[in-house]
């Protein structure tokens, strides 16, 4: 049975991993700086003879690089802005995401991302005894062919179901009798809906044990109303991007967190600060794929906020390091005492307290050196006395926080561009 499991590199002590990590992040700096036009220009060569100490000094060193730098390199000098690190001959792989961003792999990239995959799927629990329904795009993007491609590395039999035709697919998962599935949760709940029109129950007529979910937000109850719907099947979770592949996988011992890739290296930041989070703290992932040769991207600066990032070691036996749910994009999500809050959180406990509430806009200052919460929504005179008691204590269920909640005429709210006004000072 082929396996994706490595021994050495999973089970390393972290300091070691670190340390290797570190040798590694050195070397592609250097690649990058002698052979990228882009890099060649941003670096100092004669700054990167010595090794990186840390992150710290990683940080110091080397500038993060966002998806609107490499939108804009490449805007400016198509088709790779200054980003290719081989001659062109070399690269046998293109993708173009939807944005115009082109991605070029060379066939050492190629391998090392399926394996990459491979091992994710393999820590999630997929064997080569699965059969197995993609439901990404297979046109242009990464998804479909790397994830095609990973799955045949594990001997499992796979199906390019592909985007859409959630009718289609719960049939063809029937016929097929398909084991594990790969995609949005949102879909495949789709496809669960589909497989009821056709009269197909999804929990007793499919067969399927696994069910990995990667490349969206979702709610923190999106894998159990997932399990309940397709007969218990375990429901896991990864985490990848273009640029640095399957950056996390789920294992079968941990379902609050994935693990990190050893050929990852990962910093967790505050999202306003840049300063790396303490161990068990939430932040925005910084990201590094080691070993690549085509396109490197040094410090990717994804704007997906974590959790929680932890370095404990995990029931299953690896010692890498886990991060939480994504929970969201920087920007979009308000921080208070440790704790992520969402528009989307707001919105939906809202609506179930009464459905007549309108707008609202969070205003966080820090008036005692504590935090205050006050949520100011759209309802005065519409709805019943205590409903903003009732909001505030669902609030406090659902995100664990305190938040003083009241309610306003449509002229009364705050006016604000996002859906919270920070006047903490700082
Ligand atoms: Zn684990």
């Amino acid at each position: 049975m082929t396996t994706f499991w490595s021994e050495e590199l999973e089970t390393m002590s972290p300091q070691v991993l670190h340390q290797r990590q570190l040798a590694a992040f050195t070397d592609l700096v250097r690649t990058a700086a002698g052979s990228s036009s882009f890099y060649g220009d941003l670096l100092d060569r004669s700054d990167l003879e010595r090794p990186f100490d840390d992150l710290v000094d990683v940080a110091e060193r080397i500038p993060a690089l966002r998806k609107d730098d490499i939108m804009r390199l490449q805007r400016a000098d198509p088709p790779y802005g200054g980003l290719l690190a081989v001659p062109e001959e070399r690269i046998v792989r293109h993708y173009v995401y939807p944005a115009g961003q082109v991605l070029a792999w060379t066939a050492g990239d190629q391998r090392s991302f399926e394996e990459q995959f491979a091992m994710g799927l393999f820590a999630s629990g997929l064997r080569s005894d699965d059969r197995v329904n993609l439901t990404f795009q297979f046109g242009w993007v990464a998804a479909g062919t790397i994830w095609d491609a990973a799955c045949r590395h594990l001997g499992a039999a796979t199906s390019p179901g592909g985007a859409g035709e959630s009718a289609r697919q719960a049939l063809n998962m029937r016929l097929l009798r398909t084991t594990a599935i790969i995609g949005f949760a949102t879909f495949i709940e789709r496809i669960a809906e589909a497989a009821e029109e056709q009269g197909i129950d999804p929990a007793s007529d499919l067969d399927l044990r696994t069910i990995l979910i990667v490349g969206e937000w979702h709610g923190s109850d999106a894998k159990t109303s997932l399990a309940e719907r397709f007969g218990g099947a375990a429901v896991r979770e990864a985490y990848g991007t273009g640029e640095a592949g399957l950056v996390a996988a789920e294992c079968e011992a941990d379902a609050a967190a994935m693990h990190v890739h050893p050929d990852v290296m990962l910093e967790v930041r505050d999202e306003h600060t840049g300063d790396l989070v303490q161990d068990g703290s939430g932040g925005e992932l910084y990201l590094t794929r080691l070993g690549i040769e085509g396109m490197p991207f040094l410090r990717y600066r994804t704007g997906d906020l974590t959790e929680f990032v932890r370095a404990d070691p995990c029931a299953c036996g690896r010692t890498t390091a886990r991060i939480g749910r994504i929970v969201g994009r920087a920007g979009e999500l308000l921080r208070v005492k440790g704790v992520f809050l969402s528009e989307q959180l707001i919105r939906s406990v809202l609506d179930d307290v009464d459905r007549r509430l309108g707008r609202f806009v969070m205003t966080v200052d820090r008036p005692s050196g504590q935090d205050h919460l006050l949520l100011q929504v759209e309802g005065a005179g519409r709805v019943p006395d205590g409903t903003a008691a009732q909001a505030a204590r669902r609030l406090q269920e659902r995100g664990a926080v305190a938040v003083e909640v009241v309610l306003t005429t449509a002229e009364e709210l705050p006016r604000s561009e996002k859906w919270f006004i920070d006047a903490r000072a700082g």
